[in-house]
């Protein structure tokens, strides 16, 4: 049985992007009798707001998206992250690292496609003292110089070299919370989540979530990620875009007439009409949902 998700960071009111995820997520478990597990990935306590969570879910109600079962909050899976970080640890894979964001900039090239800085090594080697140990760090894993092949259901085949575009990963902050690429690894396998869906800004992710599950010993799901939706300009639509969060749309449309645009923008109906998920399920097949980024113009869309 095919088993989702929804993972939302509650850092802000949902966008039109999140829920485009969402619905392509829900259609694609939903469709073949599958379940969704909802996530509040709040690890981040700088960012997050149970006030931003709570509005997450009742978006995903009045869009009709239903989950089946709720996994526990990141905030509250620390025991779980540290157990991997001692998996890490025991294989051998596991350095702190001093380095500064400025000396992070210096010693190493941002990846062309993406602006993610590729670690240039700095610290493997080092013999961390007490004295060094006592400064702030983080914990990287050594990635090994190897490709990482998969097949994305909707982006294709798709090939990275670890070392190459990623250098070595973060997996503990300094702050000392588990990285994101460590937690949703961790919960993601813990929830049983055998299908994600989710934007193509994380593409370039799941090489690297790839290998934590091959070397923690968790069976991988498979991947689907979907278009970004941008704004007119072309930047990524982020939840500083105001005037396409939820909270805006729903002042002037219907769920049902906000659907129907997030369907319609996927390429599964023809035309933007009002439509609910449930009545999108009989229709809904992969081969039809567009691999294109998507622009949006708010003042077209709210003349
Ligand atoms: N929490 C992430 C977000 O809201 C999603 C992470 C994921 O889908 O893996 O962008």
């Amino acid at each position: 049985m095919i088993c989702g998700r929804f993972a939302p960071s509650p850092s802000g009111r949902m966008h039109l992007g999140n829920a485009f995820s969402a619905l392509l997520a829900w259609l694609s478990a939903k469709s073949s009798g599958g379940q969704i597990v909802l996530r509040i990935e709040d690890l981040d306590p700088a960012r997050s707001r149970p006030e931003h969570a709570a509005a997450l879910l009742e978006d995903f109600s009045w869009l009709g998206l239903h989950w089946d079962r709720r996994a526990p909050d990141q905030s509250r899976r620390g025991e779980a992250y540290a157990a991997a970080l001692e998996k890490l640890r025991e294989l051998g894979l596991l350095y702190p690292c001093f380095c500064s964001r400025d000396q992070l900039r210096a010693a190493s090239a941002p990846h062309a496609s993406d602006g993610r800085v590729i670690y240039a090594g700095t610290c493997r080697n080092l013999t961390p003292t007490a004295e060094l140990l006592s400064r702030p760090h983080c914990l990287r894993a050594r990635l090994p110089d190897r490709e990482i092949s998969f097949i994305d259901g909707l982006q294709g085949p798709q090939t990275l070299n670890l070392q190459r575009e990623w250098g070595d990963l973060i997996v503990r902050r300094a702050d000392a919370v588990a990285a994101y690429q460590l937690a949703v690894v961790v919960d993601d396998a813990a929830a049983g989540v055998n299908q994600v869906v989710r934007g193509r800004d994380l593409l370039s992710s799941t090489p690297v979530q790839l290998w934590l599950y091959e070397t923690l010993g968790l069976p991988a799901p498979a991947y689907y990620h979907v278009p970004m939706l941008l704004a007119a300009d072309g930047r990524r639509l982020s939840k500083r875009d105001g005037d396409l969060d939820l909270a805006a749309i729903r002042q002037r449309w219907s769920a049902r007439r906000t659907v129907g645009l997030l369907a319609w923008m996927a390429g599964i109906t023809d035309r933007w009409e009002e439509v609910s998920p449930q009545e999108l399920l009989p229709a809904f097949d992969w081969a039809r949902v567009r691999r294109e980024d998507i622009r949006l113009d708010a003042a077209a869309l709210f003349p």
